[in-house]
């Protein structure tokens, strides 16, 4: 259940945001004292005629006030209890079930397919998720057959909604370039046989290694290319050949080659990955990428899920120790804007929890509050099954994306037969959601999660979410966040007219 939460900026202001009116009030201190008195079972009227009676100022912790100053603390306190600020709201509807009929319509309608071209790969990242730091399975060596993609896609094809004319293919690793093969053929066959019905926009992910060997294909076929670049050649030191050999100096020479060619491709379509770890920072790998490029990468951090138990304290002594990672740079926050995380995650607070941002007019006069009945959603932001995309991995599992674990697996492609079966993979999903349901039901993020359930721990007996959020976390969100607005007016004010007004 939310409750109301009172919290403070370092400048000494103090705010009341209330779950059932969504919104946030300057609110003066004492306020949050006679609420909390009021919810320990003082009578709030003999209180103050206790005050009254002694004559003398009323002492709270660390300031006091006159009994006159406390009865117009009072008087709006009433005021924000009879318009509900206090109020508990109903809690978000959690109980949807995904319906094997939904799992159908989104196969016909796909957006992405994304091929594991190869499992092979001709690095060996020191943080790679086949490492021992890891609990996946080894790395193997099978590679996508075209006679398998040609069953998937033509599978595919033949459910396809008539309406979805736009397919994106994506080629993933492994290294794909060790699959060129496979590449080409799957263009060559999508375009031969669908080419006159469907529109295709293909790309891949690389670790750029053998990018000069097919630039000129990659050009011809408009690919976009996301290259895999942890920065300048420190921040990259963990991406190695076997016998740890350095790979920056590599890279950036297929690179520049690339650019010197086509810069006008170079520009277009290509694009940075980059992996935060203890040996760069957020903001080394934008200025890295900027100078160097003119270019923002995507970042994300190493990956902390699925670490082997044996090698926890060494995965942790070797990529997080001393981490540099700071995400408050006024400067930076102003330049990426709305590409840095911490202006996202403010423009995030701002418009789902202060209630002072309104999309249209329609949203001022029709304001949701906590009596609303919320129609059944299902808990976190898990993509359903197709919604968006599918992974085909080279052993002919089926997967909904390529990020999560094969523990997960949807089907089968490779057999003879294309094996997708609607009801136990909407069955899988439901099994999950029902597992984290009573976690969510607690989260303050539950109306406004962005996690997905195949990251959290539901194998667990009482399953755990590391973005799980309790009222004290929500609390220092809000500081953290109304910090930021008092510290930086500029960027406060940027956000309003640029990321809202605009739109
Ligand atoms: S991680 Fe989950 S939410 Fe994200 S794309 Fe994959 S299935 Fe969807
Ligand atoms: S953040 Fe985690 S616990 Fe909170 S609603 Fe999302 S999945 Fe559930």
């Amino acid at each position: 259940m939310k409750q109301a939460v009172f919290f403070n900026t370092l400048n000494g202001h103090s705010f009341l945001y209330s779950p059932f009116r969504n919104q946030v009030l300057l609110c003066h201190p004492v306020i949050s004292r006679l609420h909390d008195l009021e919810v320990s079972g003082i009578n709030l009227s003999e209180f103050i005629q206790t005050s009254k009676n002694d004559g003398n100022p009323v002492i709270f912790e660390n300031f006091q006030v006159s009994h006159a100053e406390l009865v117009v603390h009072w008087k709006k306190y009433r005021f924000l209890k009879q318009h509900d600020f206090f109020k508990v709201p109903r809690q978000v509807n959690l109980n949807g079930r995904l319906q094997p009929s939904r799992v159908e319509t989104d196969l016909t309608r796909v957006q992405q397919v994304i091929f594991e071209t190869t499992e092979e790969c001709n690095l060996s990242c020191t943080y790679c998720t086949y490492s021992k730091f890891y609990i996946n399975q080894e790395r193997g060596k099978k590679k996508f057959s075209i006679a398998a993609a040609k069953r998937a896609l033509d599978h595919l094809m033949s459910v396809r909604d008539k309406a979805s004319t736009h397919l994106i293919v994506s080629f993933y690793g492994g290294e794909p370039f060790r699959n060129f093969a496979f590449i080409r053929d799957v263009v060559a066959y999508l375009k031969e046989s669908y080419g006159d019905r469907q529109t295709f926009k293909f790309n891949l992910t690389t670790n750029g290694l053998l990018l000069s060997k097919h630039t000129d294909y990659l050009v011809a076929n408009d690919f976009d290319v996301s290259v895999s670049l942890d920065g300048d050649e420190t921040g990259n030191s963990f991406r190695i050949l076997k016998g740890e050999l350095p790979t920056h100096a590599i890279v950036l020479r297929h690179l520049d080659l690339l650019r010197e060619r086509y810069p006008d491709y170079f520009e277009r379509n290509i694009s940075f990955l980059a992996v935060l770890h203890n040996r760069n920072s957020y903001q080394e790998v934008v200025d890295y990428f900027k100078k160097r490029f003119g270019k923002t990468p995507l970042t994300s951090m190493i990956s902390t899920t699925n670490i082997n138990e044996v090698h926890k304290k060494e995965f942790s002594t070797t990529f997080l120790s001393g981490m540099r990672n700071t995400f408050h740079h006024k400067k930076d926050m102003l330049g990426l804007f709305m590409e840095h995380p911490t202006v996202k995650e403010l423009a995030n607070t701002l418009e789902k929890y202060t209630g002072i941002i309104f999309k249209n007019h329609f949203q001022i006069m029709s304001r949701i509050n906590g009596n609303e009945v919320s129609r059944a959603f299902v808990p976190t932001a898990t993509c359903l099954p197709f919604s968006l995309r599918v992974y085909l991995t080279a052993d002919g599992s089926v997967l909904p994306c390529e990020h999560i674990s094969r523990d997960f697996k949807l089907g089968n492609l490779h057999n003879r037969e294309v094996h997708l079966d609607s009801r136990s993979i909407a069955d899988l999903f439901n099994r999950n959601f029902d597992k984290i349901r009573s976690l969510c039901e607690r989260c303050y993020l539950a109306d406004n999660c962005k996690e997905c359930v195949f990251n959290t721990r539901t194998d667990l007996e009482n399953p755990v979410c590391d973005f799980f959020m309790d009222e004290q976390h929500f609390r220092e969100l809000l500081e953290k966040m109304f910090n930021l607005v008092e510290n930086d007016y500029t960027l406060y004010s940027k956000l309003l007219k640029e990321a809202f007004h605009a739109n």
